[in-house]
């Protein structure tokens, strides 16, 4: 047996039989990242959730392909257009077993087909480089690894799963997080296959975070013979985003952040048109009202200013993730199933948003970092770990086998969750 710390032979088995697949898993894993998945490259995104369905057959479940509505995007002229979205993948197995287990990871990057990062390098012999190997493409190949593992065991009548591959977490899950609470509702606890952090800590309380568009328009006039006439678009727009940005430093733990702004054209035209995005993080629910208050303040001040107006598009799509009870009861199982590996995990607050704060948003304990270790994400240096592919998916194996083993899962029970029928 490869793991003499492993609680009986079941979880020696496991242990086992992953350690064996390392060389399967980066096959696997070279395999996804060749295909580009930024998140408006439908056809990609579309070509992973085919691979992805075909990979499932070795976990003999129910697969079913999800469309998503469009993304209402604010083009840079302050057009409101549809974005369309790859489909999401959901799969699922024995929705009746008594402990109801949801596991989630997004198929799309931040890379789209036109970005010169494509491809996987060796960097040294335990770490590559490329897109997506680490966000979360690694993560994919974890979590289906861990999953056959406990297949294989035979604890399988005592725990179900449901699996969501989402098209869209990279742009805030503008459709996807609209499954998450009926999601929630029908399980006990979510896995999430985001990568750990660089040292392989895991993530714990994280902020919440909303991302908004902003269009000024005035009245367009020359800018030499008839100035007086037009209504500068870009200054109306210059005085928001000074309100706005002075708002930070007035709340312990929220922070906003003007990260774009076009407007006007040539310098001899009053601009009438300026958009501007922003994205504010927050730590609890109650600043978000903050927020909102005082930007609804400011969009009335400035549709006061004579022949100017003022729309603003988006809103907060991630609410806080604060570590309930139970949350913490599941991050100690974590941890021990950690210390059987050899691993010492801690979780760690952090401002980085993803769908664990949905899920806990719909009241579903989950731990949201359970991908491979690596760093650098959303960059051209992103990298990961190779060994870390059978290290990980150890350690989902083990934490399914003792929630299946449990005696003791009360600290799960939820108030008001579908409770399964047998
Ligand atoms: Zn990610």
């Amino acid at each position: 047996m490869t793991d003499l710390s492993a609680k009986n032979e079941i979880e020696a088995h496991a242990l086992e039989w992953i350690t064996a697949q390392q060389q399967n898993m980066q096959q696997d894993l070279w395999s996804l990242v060749e295909i580009n998945s930024g998140s408006y490259n439908v056809a990609g995104v579309n070509q992973v959730a085919e691979t992805l369905a075909q990979w499932s057959e070795k976990l003999d479940c129910h697969a079913e392909f999800i469309e998503m509505p469009p993304q209402d995007v604010v083009d840079d002229s302050g057009q409101l257009n549809q974005q369309p979205l790859g489909r999401a993948l959901r799969l699922y197995k024995r929705p009746q077993a008594p402990i109801q287990v949801f596991l989630c990871a997004h198929m799309d990057t931040v890379f789209p087909s036109d970005h010169p990062f494509q491809t996987i390098t060796q960097l040294e012999d335990d770490i590559i480089n490329g897109p997506g190997v680490a966000d979360l493409k690694g993560g994919i190949v974890v979590m289906f690894k861990a999953l056959e593992a406990f297949e294989r065991s035979p604890l399988q009548d005592q725990l179900g799963w449901e699996i969501l591959f989402n098209p869209d977490e990279e742009i805030g899950s503008p459709s996807s997080s609209k499954l998450f609470s009926e999601i929630a509702q029908r399980h006990h606890l979510g896995l999430i296959y985001e990568p750990s952090f660089a040292d392989g800590n895991l993530a714990g309380a994280r902020k919440g975070s909303g991302n908004f568009s902003v269009v000024t328009r005035g009245k367009a006039a020359h800018a030499g013979r008839e100035h007086h006439l037009g209504h500068n678009a870009i200054r109306a727009m210059a005085n928001f985003t000074c309100a706005l940005d002075d708002l930070n430093g007035q709340q312990h733990g929220i922070t906003i952040n003007p990260g774009f702004v076009k407007g006007g054209g040539a310098v001899n035209i009053v601009p009438d048109t300026c958009t501007m995005r922003f994205n504010i993080r927050i730590e609890t629910s109650n600043q978000q009202l903050w927020c909102e208050q005082k930007i609804a303040t400011i969009l009335a001040q400035i549709n006061t200013l004579d022949g100017i107006s003022i729309e603003l598009h988006g809103g907060f799509g991630r609410e806080p993730k604060i570590l309930s009870p139970a949350n913490q009861t599941l991050c100690k199982l974590v941890q021990s199933c950690g210390k059987t590996l050899g691993l010492k995990l801690e979780f760690l607050p952090t401002g980085g948003c993803c769908d664990g704060n949905n899920l806990a948003a719909a009241g579903l304990p989950n731990i949201d970092t359970l991908g491979v270790q690596g760093g650098k994400i959303h960059s051209s240096d992103e990298y990961m770990y190779l060994s870390s592919l059978t290290t990980r998916s150890q350690l989902s194996a083990l934490i399914l086998i003792r929630l299946a083993q449990s005696e003791d899962l009360a600290w799960l029970q939820r108030d008001g969750m579908v409770r399964p029928s047998c």
